[in-house]
């Protein structure tokens, strides 16, 4: 699923199209549209003023309060192609055509993402939790939502209302690189714990958005393209392999309802 360095690395594909005009856009699936607070032939002749990322969201600004929202779910790609270049990719919903000889192309086999057409973005994001990589998530921001919460610390940081952008395979990694076990109460963590948490996430996924993102299975750039990330993961998805670190083996485990990956020796 593409997470916060997937989707930052989508939004840096796509300067080349900030104010390009939109030509047309088409839908072959109007269903993916889940809230229009306007009619997409709105958009028409209108130039992407801006083009910015809030946790797993992109937003494009079409001046005003023209804003076109996309998420990826779980398989979603987002990416542009030359005009003449013809689209053979299956299960592609939105066409977008711009006037600089682009189109953008959204196409998701399973359907969990879609786009929004919203007018009050603010409102759109209001229960959306902060910026991890900005300067106000800090350890004292991190110790004032985990103290007296007795979830899992995994659960906690996968929180959207919380902390938004961070999803299975950031907060594997990010725990790793903490030495803190994923299943340990929240509540639990020292001061210490807390500071080396916070400094973790934001190290984990500033490295990621340099390899521009991790490519499992379906996620590709803002070009079509994998990300190279996968290549330092080291513990989502190597279970059973030795750990990088001690040499012992991954564990994998349900914890919250989502497959966890850990080393139980580096990992307290
Ligand atoms: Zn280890």
């Amino acid at each position: 699923m593409p997470e916060l360095p997937e989707i930052e690395t989508i939004k840096r594909s796509f300067v080349n199209l900030i104010n390009s005009k939109v030509l047309r856009i088409e839908f072959n699936r109007y269903d993916i549209i889940r809230r229009s607070d306007f009619k997409p032939e709105e958009l028409h002749g209108k130039p992407a003023e801006i083009i910015y990322r809030r946790g797993k969201y992109l937003v494009f600004n079409f001046g005003g309060h023209l804003n076109l929202i996309v998420h990826l779910g779980m398989s979603g790609r987002l990416y542009l192609m030359e005009d003449d270049q013809s689209v053979i990719g299956k299960h592609v919903h939105m066409i977008a055509y711009f006037n600089n000889h682009k189109k953008l192309i959204y196409q998701d086999a399973r359907r969990f993402g879609g786009v929004w057409l919203i007018n009050d973005v603010k409102g759109f994001f209001a229960r959306l939790g902060k910026e991890p990589l900005e300067d106000d998530f800090n350890p004292q921001y991190l110790g004032d939502i985990i103290r007296n919460r007795k979830i899992p610390i995994k659960s906690l940081i996968l929180d959207q209302h919380l902390i938004s952008g961070i999803g299975n395979i950031y907060a594997d990694e990010a725990l790793f690189e903490a030495g803190i076990k994923p299943d340990r109460p929240a509540g639990s963590l020292s001061d210490l714990e807390i500071q080396r948490l916070c400094e973790s996430i934001k190290n984990v996924l500033a490295h990621s958005i340099e390899q521009r993102g991790t490519t499992f299975r379906d996620y590709r750039d803002g070009f079509n393209q994998a990300g190279g990330f996968q290549n330092y993961l080291k513990v989502y998805g190597r279970h059973q392999q030795a750990c990088v670190r001690c040499g012992k083996v991954i564990s994998r485990e349900v914890i919250g309802g989502r497959g966890s990956h850990f080393c139980c020796n580096c990992q307290r």
